[in-house]
């Protein structure tokens, strides 16, 4: 899995004098790593492709001097002593950011490759000037002026990477010497190369590049999309960051001055610090509202308003301040706002908000690869392309899973709508069903109401029937009473009076009843009653209503459509029948008649009845006086 290419350069014993060898390149391997970098985040997998064996193989003897007021020849130099060149060791030689001007120096021989086209790459396009010397001894068989400071077109070989042609044949040596300057951090990682091998190796690497800016041109046409099918600025500061990071990635790995501003050697090294102040001030301004900073986290909010102010202010004054400055400044703000919005995310994650977890996760992805290249930029990490590609990779994956976090967050709204539908859903069936339960209660009640109102009704009819029937009836005798008589007898006597019928009155008294009374007390009187009402009843076998007590010992009989004549036969009737009735005190008979008055008319009015009565009186009267027992009637 280590190197499937490079170029050893083997030391004699305590010799300068270096063997080149080859070997093949196995592309298949580099664009498995290339995609699994790229895909899976484990760039860790990348700290093994060899990339430092390489510049080992080159700085193992590589010596160097430093030259602070920058005033220094090429013959100053070569004329210095070998103490006061230092070693450099097995590192890529990495200075940081410093204003000295630096020399390198390092003998290469090539002893049995037969390919004798080498070539040297600077494998750090930012550095400012590099001018190199190939020397055979102490004559200089090739002299290149390389720098971002110089139109890229100039360079020798038009490639993003500072590459020199080394003509090295079999068996032969040669001292490379370089002079490199830089306002960016000093960073000289050499690597020699067979050139076929380089350009098997760089195909690799550009499809890799590709693969990178591929995936972040769709995450931002993807995020375009949608932006506008939703209008939501959240997606359009997440669109903004998906380009501006490939951007500033593209700016430190040199593609941007190749292929956008190849003439533009000042805005260079400004691009680096716009488009790095541009990502953080996106990335701020997405995570705000994303995470919905104002809401939740007013502390991150105001923070994050910092980061974007802070950049921008940057990305102005890099227009009039020195790089240097202004470059070490913004990759601590980048630093600390990638580290609060790591913070923010975690905090919202604990919180509970599903769609903070892939965006802390997807953050944490790009922040190792930030911190990877900003820790390596300050020397606290080896150089290697693992911290080269670590922000590519980083962000990348970053960028992909940021995407599903968005995908996430369109979800659990799509889910929060969907729940608060149901809700409402619910609430709306809920208050249906009362409504209908209200309803039916209501029904039901009104029915009892109409069932009790209904009973109490035949209820009530009854107890009227009742009271009717009581106040129509005698309490002694059993017998229809005075009031109801009078009432029956006008209704008849009108009915009579219409059918122009014969209508007849029986009034009838009992004889000497006064005297029976003093005799044999009033209680024997009242069954006395009794007996005359049931025998008289008895006799005129008629409509039970037509009969009545009339008040003391007095009855009367209304007999309508009938004459004289038959109303005298009735009461002969009743007369015999009472005279015949036998009422029995202590079982002695005890005899009891009546004397009745009879009186027959065809009305010829509707009222009258009283004058018919009347005249049955009067007849009554008359039996009376007749010596009693006996029928009169009225003329
Ligand atoms: P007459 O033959 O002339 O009718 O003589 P009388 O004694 O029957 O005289 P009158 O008709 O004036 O008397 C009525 C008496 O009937 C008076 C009263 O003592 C008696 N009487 C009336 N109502 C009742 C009753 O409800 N019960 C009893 N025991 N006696 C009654
Ligand atoms: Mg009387
Ligand atoms: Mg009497």
């Amino acid at each position: 899995m280590t190197a499937w290419f490079f170029y050893a350069v083997q030391s004699y014993e305590g010799g300068s004098l270096y063997s080149v060898t080859t070997r093949k390149a196995d592309m298949t391997r580099l664009l498995a790593i290339i995609l699994l970098c790229l895909w899976s985040g484990a760039g860790m997998a990348a700290a093994e492709l060899s990339h430092d064996r390489l510049s080992l193989a080159v700085t193992d003897e590589l010596s160097y001097l430093r030259d602070d007021g920058g005033q220094l020849q090429r013959a100053d130099v070569l004329a210095r002593p070998p103490g006061a060149w230092q070693a450099n060791g097995a590192e890529p030689f990495s200075k940081g950011y410093n204003s000295a001007t630096w020399w390198l120096r390092f003998n290469v021989r090539n002893t049995d490759s037969p390919l004798p086209r080498k070539l040297l790459e600077i494998a750090y396009p930012v550095l400012d000037v590099v001018e190199v010397w190939v020397m055979a001894g102490t004559e200089v068989k090739s002299h290149y002026l390389l720098g971002d400071k110089r139109p890229f077109n100039d360079r020798p070989i038009r490639h993003r990477q500072f590459l020199v042609p080394l003509e090295l044949p079999a068996g032969t040596a040669d001292t490379v010497l370089l002079r490199v300057k830089s306002t960016s951090s000093v960073q000289v990682p050499l690597v020699l190369w067979d050139e076929h091998a380089f350009f098997d190796h760089d195909q690799g690497l550009l499809l890799g590049q590709g693969i990178y800016f591929g995936t972040m041109l769709v995450m931002a046409l993807y995020s375009l999309i949608v932006f506008l099918a939703l209008r939501d600025r959240t997606y359009l500061y997440y669109l903004l960051y998906v380009l501006s990071l490939p951007l500033f990635v593209a700016s430190l790995n040199g593609l941007s001055f190749q292929f956008l501003w190849p003439t533009a050697t000042r805005w260079n090294d400004q691009a680096l610090i716009v488009t790095l102040a541009s990502t953080t001030a996106f990335a701020a301004l997405f995570t705000w509202r994303f995470l919905l900073f104002s809401r939740h986290l007013p502390l991150l909010a105001k923070g994050a308003v910092g980061f974007v102010v802070c950049s921008l202010l940057i990305a102005i004054a890099s227009f009039f301040l020195p790089y240097a400055l202004l470059i070490r400044l913004q990759i601590v703000i980048s630093a600390a706002g990638c580290l609060s919005i790591l913070l923010g995310g975690a905090v919202r994650w604990y919180r509970g908000d599903v769609s903070a977890r892939l965006y802390t996760i997807a953050w944490a992805t790009m922040l190792l690869g930030g911190m990877v290249l900003a820790l390596s930029k300050f020397r606290l990490l080896p150089q290697s392309v693992f911290t080269e590609y670590a922000t590519q990779t980083g962000s990348a994956v970053g960028v992909i899973l940021l995407s599903f976090a968005l995908v996430s967050r369109i979800n659990e709204e799509r889910r929060r709508r969907h729940e608060a539908q149901q809700e409402v859903f619910e609430g709306a069936r809920l208050l249906q069903q009362v409504q209908v339960e209200a309803l039916a209660a209501q029904r039901k009640a009104n029915e009892l109401l109409e069932q009790r109102v209904h009973e109490r009704t035949e209820a009530l009819e009854a107890a009227n029937l009742k009271l009717e029937a009581l106040s129509a009836t005698d309490q002694l005798t059993g017998m229809k009473n005075r009031r109801h008589l009078d009432r029956m007898l006008q209704d008849e006597y009108a009915r009579c009076f219409r059918y122009q019928r014969s209508i007849a009155v029986l009034l009838l008294d009992i004889d000497h009843f006064k005297r029976f009374n003093d005799v044999w007390g009033h209680l024997v009187g009242d069954d006395c009653l009794r007996s005359v009402a049931r025998t008289m009843m008895e006799a005129v076998r008629i409509h039970t209503d037509r009969i009545a007590r009339y008040g003391g010992e007095e009855f009367c009989v209304v007999l309508p459509e009938t004459g004289a004549e038959g109303a005298a036969v009735v009461a002969e009737r009743i007369r015999v029948a009472v005279e015949s009735m036998s009422f029995e005190v202590n079982g002695q008979r005890i005899p009891v008649t009546v004397s009745v008055g009879v009186a027959a008319v065809v009305p010829d009015a509707a009222e009258g009845s009283r004058e018919l009565v009347k005249r049955a009186d009067a007849a009554l009267y008359q039996a009376k006086g007749d010596g009693r027992n006996g029928v009169v009637i009225a003329l």
